[in-house]
C-alpha cells in the first residue's frame, strides 16, 4: 500500500479493503464512489468487467442505511445476495419469485435497518405496498444497474423500467446512480431524461478491451469456420457461440456436440429449469460452450470466457459491444470473432422493411445496422471504429484482424456499375421479384431457366461480369448494399436502387471495396 493511502480517515477505502478485500479502488471507481457517499447522483459508463458493482455497493456501505438496487436479473439476484453474504454484508432481495414468507423476512430486516443492500425487481417499484415500504425505510442509495433497459428503443428494452423516474418524484434527497455499459451519446440522453438524471454527473470510463482480439471474417461455410476457430485456437476452453434463431442455437450446438466439443443451447424458448441448467453449468464448469440467442448473457459474470463467435450479424454495434464484452473479463487474451456475409445483409434489411412501428423507428434500425455493417467492412483498425462509435478516439491497436492483416481495397467503380444497372434493368419489372441469385446470374451469363423465362439472356447487362467469380460478385453486391447504395424491399428482399446509387450510374461517384480472399478449392467457382 502506498504511504497516504490512510483507511482510518477514508471510509470508502476501509470498506473496499475490509469487506472486499481490494488494495484499491481501479481508474475511475474513485470518483465515482465519492461522488455518490456525498449525496450526488451519478449516470457511469463503464464497460462490461470494468467494475461497476463496487461503484454502488461500497457508497451503500458508507453511507447510513440501505442502498436500494434496482435490477433487471431477477435470475442472477440469489447469486448476488450469496455473494455478499460469504463477504459479511448483510443483503437481500425482492422478487416475484419469492414466497410471500420469504418476502415478509425480508420487509422486516428492512424496516429493522439490518440490510446493507436489497436488490429490487423493476416491477416491484409499481406496487403501492413496495413504495410504502421504502417509505419506512432508511436508505442510502438508489442503483439503477443496466439502465440502458430504459431506453425505448434499445436492444434489451424493458417497460418496468420507464417507472423508475417515480424515485426521484418520491425521495427526492436519495442519491440515484445508474449504471450502464452501453453507450452512445444517444442512449446516454435518453437514459439520463427518462430517469430524470438531468443533474446527474456523468462518469465514462474508456470503452477500450484491449485483451480482445477483435476478428470479422467472410462468412462462408460458418459451421465449418466455427469449428476450426475452435479447434485451433480454444480447444476445451469456454466461450459463448451467438445465433440469430432458435432453431439455429439447436442446430450449431448439436454440431459442436457431435464433433466432440461439449456445447448447451439456451434460447427462450428452453423451459426455465433446462435454461437455469444450462447456465449453471456454464458458470460452475471449464471449456463449456454455450450457442444462445441474446437472450443469454446480461449479467453473467464468468471471467474466463475465452470467446465469443457471432455466426449471425448483430443488430447494433452497442448489442455487437455488448456480447463481444462478455470474453476475457479477467483480462486475459480472448477472441470475439464474427462471420458475416451477403444473406446476413440482406436478412437484416427485410427485417427492418417489414418491421412494426412507424418510419422513425425504421429509420433508427436501419442506422444501427448501417454502423454496424460499416465495422464489417472497414479497411481500417476495428477497434478505432467500434470506439469511434463510442465516441472516443484511438489508435491502431494491433490486435484486430485488419491491423494483424490490413485487406486490400480495389477500385470497384466499375463493377458497381454493372451490378446497379443489371439492377436498374429489373427494377423496371416491378412486379417481378429477382434475388441476389439471379442478378449474379444475369451478370456471369448464365442462362437458366429464370434467365431464358424473362428474356433476360437479351438485357444489354448480360455476361458483362465474367471477370469476376460468383463469390465475388456476391461480395460486390453485399458491399454495395453495405455502403448504402443498394437496398432490399419488401419481404421477398428484391434488390432495388438507392438514391446514391444514381451518382454511381452517372460517373459521379467512384466506389472502393475490399479485396475478399478467393472461397477455398473445396467451393465449386463458376468463372470460366
Ligand atoms: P461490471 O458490473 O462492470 O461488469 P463487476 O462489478 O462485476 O463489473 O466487476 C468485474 C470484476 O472486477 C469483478 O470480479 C470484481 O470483483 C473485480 N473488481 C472490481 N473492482 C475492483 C477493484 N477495485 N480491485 C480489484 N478487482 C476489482
Ligand atoms: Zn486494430
Amino acid at each position: 500500500t502506498c504511504p497516504g493511502d490512510t483507511a482510518e480517515t477514508d471510509p470508502a477505502l476501509d470498506v473496499l479493503r475490509r469487506v472486499f478485500g481490494y488494495d484499491s479502488f481501479r481508474p475511475g471507481q474513485r470518483d465515482i464512489v465519492d461522488h455518490v457517499v456525498t449525496g450526488g447522483d451519478a449516470l457511469v459508463l463503464m464497460p462490461t468487467g470494468g467494475g461497476k458493482s463496487l461503484c454502488y455497493q461500497t457508497p451503500a456501505l458508507v453511507r447510513p442505511g440501505t442502498g436500494i438496487v434496482i435490477s433487471p436479473l431477477i435470475a442472477l439476484m440469489q447469486d448476488q445476495v450469496d455473494a455478499l453474504h460469504t463477504l459479511g454484508v448483510r443483503a437481500g432481495f425482492l422478487n416475484s419469485t419469492q414466497q410471500s414468507a420469504e418476502r415478509a423476512r425480508v420487509e422486516q430486516a428492512l424496516l429493522d435497518g439490518e440490510l446493507d443492500l436489497l436488490y429490487l425487481a423493476p416491477e416491484r417499484l409499481q406496487m403501492e405496498g413496495t413504495l410504502r415500504l421504502l417509505d419506512r425505510a432508511d436508505i442510502a442509495l438508489f442503483a439503477i444497474d443496466e439502465a440502458h433497459c430504459v431506453a425505448q428503443w434499445g436492444h434489451d428494452f424493458r417497460p418496468d423500467y420507464l417507472t423508475l423516474s417515480v424515485l426521484h418524484q418520491r425521495w427526492p434527497s436519495v442519491p440515484r446512480i445508474a449504471l450502464t455499459a452501453t453507450a452512445t451519446e444517444a442512449t446516454r440522453a435518453e437514459i439520463a431524461n427518462r430517469l430524470n438524471l438531468t443533474e446527474a454527473k456523468h462518469f465514462v470510463a474508456s470503452f477500450d478491451r484491449p485483451n480482445i482480439q477483435y476478428r470479422i471474417a467472410q462468412k462462408n461455410r460458418p459451421e465449418q469456420q466455427l469449428l476450426d476457430l475452435l479447434r485451433a485456437e480454444h480447444h476445451g476452453e469456454a466461450g459463448i457461440v451467438y445465433c440469430l434463431s432458435r432453431a439455429s442455437v439447436e442446430k450449431t450446438a448439436r454440431m459442436l456436440t457431435e464433433n466432440g466439443i461439449e456445447a448447451v443451447p439456451y434460447h427462450a424458448g428452453l423451459d426455465n429449469q433446462t435454461r437455469a441448467a444450462n447456465q449453471a453449468r456454464f458458470l460452475r464448469e471449464d471449456g463449456l460452450v454455450v450457442v444462445a440467442t441474446i437472450a443469454f448473457g446480461m449479467g453473467i459474470d464468468k471471467p474466463d470466457v475465452r470467446f465469443v463467435a457471432h455466426l449471425d450479424l448483430p443488430k447494433s454495434v452497442e448489442g455487437y459491444y455488448q456480447e463481444t464484452g462478455r470474453a476475457g473479463r479477467d483480462g486475459q487474451p480472448s477472441t470475439a470473432w464474427l462471420a458475416y456475409g451477403l444473406s446476413d445483409v440482406v436478412q437484416h434489411r427485410k427485417m427492418i422493411a417489414t418491421s412494426e412501428g412507424d418510419e422513425a423507428h425504421r429509420r433508427k434500425l436501419g442506422n444501427h445496422l448501417d454502423a454496424m455493417l460499416a465495422l464489417c467492412e472497414t479497411v481500417e483498425c476495428r477497434r478505432i471504429q467500434l470506439l469511434g462509435y463510442f465516441g472516443q478516439p484511438g489508435e491502431a491497436c494491433g490486435n484486430c484482424d485488419t491491423c494483424l492483416k490490413p485487406p486490400q481495397s480495389w477500385d470497384g467503380t466499375v463493377a458497381a456499375q454493372k451490378a446497379l444497372s443489371t439492377v436498374y434493368r429489373l427494377d423496371r419489372e416491378r412486379n417481378q421479384r429477382f434475388g441476389v441469385g439471379h442478378i449474379v446470374d444475369i451478370l456471369l451469363g448464365k442462362t437458366t431457366s429464370k434467365v431464358s423465362q424473362f428474356g433476360h439472356d437479351s438485357l444489354t447487362v448480360f455476361g458483362v461480369g465474367t471477370e469476376l467469380a460468383e463469390a465475388e460478385w456476391r461480395g460486390v453486391i453485399r458491399q454495395l448494399l453495405a455502403q448504402g447504395l443498394l437496398s432490399v424491399e419488401g419481404v421477398h428482399g428484391t434488390l432495388v436502387l438507392t438514391e446514391s446509387s444514381g451518382e454511381v450510374l452517372g460517373q459521379r461517384r467512384t466506389v472502393r471495396l475490399r479485396h475478399e480472399p478467393k472461397r477455398e478449392s473445396s467451393t465449386p467457382s463458376s468463372r470460366g
